[in-house]
């Protein structure tokens, strides 16, 4: 694990900008592509949209070139990926560059075919906040007009020194990529404008479910406490009106992969001794010896574990279908103590 400031990664930067030779750290295999209309695993259902689409399409995108071309998009996480498949459905083509999921994502060194693929893009979306900092120095390293960003961090309107970079866990972030994409895609493709419009709604429908139950959940857990390792999930733990009591400066030093002030230690201890919180969010991505004694503290004294992410984990959940899950997940923990340490 390493800083979410772009310091630590610097190593890859530095390689990107001598050019040529590009370091491929990450035994290559964090980069998926998938074509829109397939890649939304399950809750999105993309065949009759796409099918009713299609047909009227068919006759207006034959007739300047006789393909109905996609859109070369990619998402720097694969979170951001999977809002693009939704959104853009059988016209785009994605690809997600840090969807792994037993890798930490702060560590991640662009390869010289991750450069390719985002200076292929004509459609990208980034975290910003130091996450995905490769991405910038790959896009000026090949500036093309034409390609349309979108910098979530940006869009949000926040400062470069904003303490969480996780910024997908919070229910606001995504519904403004949605929207965001709509109008990128349009002007790509503007035959397809009220199909991107239609992908919305949907989109928008389906995240209902999730921040619907998050308020049912604030009525009734409402204050309960919990404890984390870093603050992954800390857009999600406030949104759900949960009380986060592991000290801001150990999470940010556990982030940051800086050695925690011995009295946080100290507090994080005492808050599964004393058993002080319900549940304990554990992020399954970026774990340490500290994060494994704490887990092995949870566990002792029966705090029940869930496990949060940095990527979409890849079993067929959506952005959406995850995020409820993690917040099922905290449900049952309250509610019943039950674990629910891997999604
Ligand atoms: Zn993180």
């Amino acid at each position: 694990m390493t800083a979410h400031n772009g310091r630590t990664r610097g190593a890859g930067i530095v390689a990107l900008i001598a050019g040529a030779a590009l370091l491929a750290a990450c035994s290559n295999s964090n980069t998926t592509t998938t074509s829109g209309a397939s890649s939304a695993p399950s809750s999105d259902p993309p065949s009759a949209p796409a099918s009713s689409a299609a047909a009227p399409n068919a006759p207006v995108s034959s007739t300047p070139t006789g393909t109905a071309d996609k859109i070369i998009a990619v998402g720097a996480e694969n979170e951001y990926a999977n809002v693009i498949s939704q959104i853009g459905g059988q016209y785009v083509e994605v690809t997600s560059i840090m969807s792994n999921p037993n890798t930490d994502p702060h560590t991640f060194e662009a390869s010289a075919n991750v450069a390719k693929t985002v200076q292929a893009a004509s459609l990208v979306v980034q975290n910003g906040i130091g996450y995905d900092d490769f991405m910038n120095k790959i896009e000026k390293a090949s500036p093309n007009a034409d390609r349309k960003v979108i910098d979530v961090q940006k869009l949000r309107g926040l400062p470069d020194n904003t303490p969480n970079p996780h910024l997908w866990y919070d229910p606001k972030t995504m519904p403004a990529v949605a929207k965001e994409l709509v109008g990128d895609l349009s002007a790509l493709q503007p035959a397809h404008a009220s199909y991107f419009h239609d992908q919305q709604t949907k989109f928008l429908a389906s995240m209902k479910t999730w921040t619907d139950a998050m308020e049912t959940f604030k009525k009734q857990y409402g204050g309960t406490g919990v404890a984390v390792t870093e603050p992954v999930a800390d857009y999600l733990i406030d949104a759900s009106g949960l009380d986060n009591k592991t000290p801001w400066s150990m999470q940010a030093a556990i982030m940051n992969d800086t050695d925690p002030a011995p009295q946080d230690i100290a507090t994080q201890d005492s808050l599964f001794k004393n058993k002080s919180v319900k549940v304990f969010l554990y992020n399954q991505q970026v774990t340490d010896d500290i994060t494994t004694k704490f887990l092995g503290q949870a566990h002792s004294a029966g705090v029940p574990v869930v496990g949060v992410y940095e990527t979409m984990p890849t079993d067929g959940y959506t952005y959406q279908s995850w995020m409820l899950a993690e917040l099922t997940a905290i449900k049952k923990a309250i509610a019943n103590g039950t674990s629910t340490e891997k999604l």
